[in-house]
């Protein structure tokens, strides 16, 4: 057990990554394997036994975040998930009004799990709806129809969760601007809290990249998601969910507390086999391999971090954006230098009172902008 320097009272982060599910999306790049209730019991005593190892960083405020993520973590059943969250709460005293997100698979859930997951202590509900239309979500290869996803943010409001999320996908193959329309307008009818739109990623040799290249023209063009993306960054905020991220809107309130911890480089703890740590500029991850993590859930892999691309990239995809002076200093340039070479990447970067930040035309195209950025580091070097 080792403890390692942070901020003073910062308060930590803790994830908790579930690794299975009943079916793999034809999307996928997460870690995950077969839902199998045995291995899900080996799997919750040896996640209890990393908890139980763990340690606070030294200077560490008690944690204020939890997520459950995967994988599917609604496949645990709501006694399981109190479990684990009386392992974190017995290890690391969590603090009073701690946020406890659970991400939840429609397919999974009913009125009476969501009571229960309620009860267990579970305080926002992170819903992976992905769209509302049925075409889109059976290419996917979700298990759920859209008319579930809907009753479920019905029934969650009825189980007491006030702070409500889905998760939905820009660029899904068959998507088409109405239909984003569509679906975007009913996440904002069923009153959601909070919404995260994330870009599919077609990652090489998975089978939506098989069906990419069978079916191209299946796909939206990258012009056609940029006006998609473009129509939704005004759309939410008129709708009162302000955006906060790049990819993430939400009512006044209702920003998640975990995630701005990553997007801030603060400190987290990660349990589970893939789970990510970082603590100040050290990052490590348990290995991404169930039956490694079964015989030893302490084993741990170093991760490779540039911290310096690490907050650029991240700083900039937050509305409030990195702070010209701090970006400056931290790429050796002169703050007036770095300004003329933010204009010139127009449309993709702003300059906006003293912040730089991605536009929402950078959303698409922001690896490549991050690379010409750090490339101006690597220039003076
Ligand atoms: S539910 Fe999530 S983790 Fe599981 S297969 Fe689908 S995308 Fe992957």
């Amino acid at each position: 057990m080792t403890a390692f320097p942070a901020p003073a009272r910062e308060a930590l982060g803790l994830y908790v990554h579930v690794p299975f599910c009943r079916t793999r999306c034809r999307y996928c790049d997460f870690y995950r394997v077969g839902e199998n209730a045995a291995r899900m019991e080996r799997f919750l005593a040896a996640l209890e036994r990393e908890i139980r190892h763990a340690a606070a960083p030294g200077g560490a405020a008690a944690p204020d975040s939890v997520f459950l993520g995967g994988g599917t973590p609604s496949l645990l059943d709501p006694l399981q998930v109190a479990g684990v969250l009386a392992a974190l709460e017995s290890r690391f005293g969590l603090a009073a009004g701690c946020e406890v997100s659970m991400e939840a698979n429609p397919s999974d859930l009913s009125p009476e799990r969501l009571a229960a997951y309620r009860a267990a202590g579970v305080n926002r509900l992170s819903l992976g709806m992905q769209s509302l239309c049925d075409r889109e979500l059976s290419l996917l290869g979700r298990r759920h129809d859209a008319r579930r996803a809907a009753d479920c943010v019905a029934w969650a409001r009825g189980a007491g969760f006030d702070n409500l999320s889905v998760d939905l996908l820009l660029g899904i193959p068959g998507q088409t601007a109405a239909s984003f329309r569509r679906t975007v307008e009913g996440a904002i009818e069923l009153a959601t809290d909070h919404v995260s739109v994330y870009l599919l990623e077609v990652h090489p040799g998975s089978e939506i990249d098989g069906l990419r290249r069978r079916r191209p023209g299946l796909f939206p063009a990258e012009e056609a998601q940029c006006r998609r993306y473009e129509w939704l960054a005004e759309r939410l905020p008129a709708a009162g969910l302000a955006q906060y991220e790049i990819s993430n809107f939400a009512r006044p309130g209702a920003r998640c507390r975990h995630n701005l911890k990553y997007w801030r480089r603060r400190s987290f703890l990660g349990f589970g086999p893939s789970a990510h740590s970082c603590v100040g500029t050290r990052r490590w991850r348990r290995p991404a391999d169930l039956a490694a993590y079964l015989a030893d859930p302490l084993a741990e892999e170093a991760e490779d971090s540039d911290p310096l691309a690490e907050e650029i990239f991240l700083g900039l995809r937050l509305s409030e954006g990195l702070a010209l002076e701090r970006l400056a200093e931290r790429l050796a340039l002169a703050p007036a230098e770095l300004a003329r070479r933010v204009a010139a990447v127009r449309p993709h970067l702003e300059l906006v009172a003293g912040r730089v930040r991605f536009t929402a035309g950078g959303f698409l195209v922001s690896n490549a902008v991050l690379g010409e950025i750090l490339g101006w580091r690597e220039a003076i070097a």
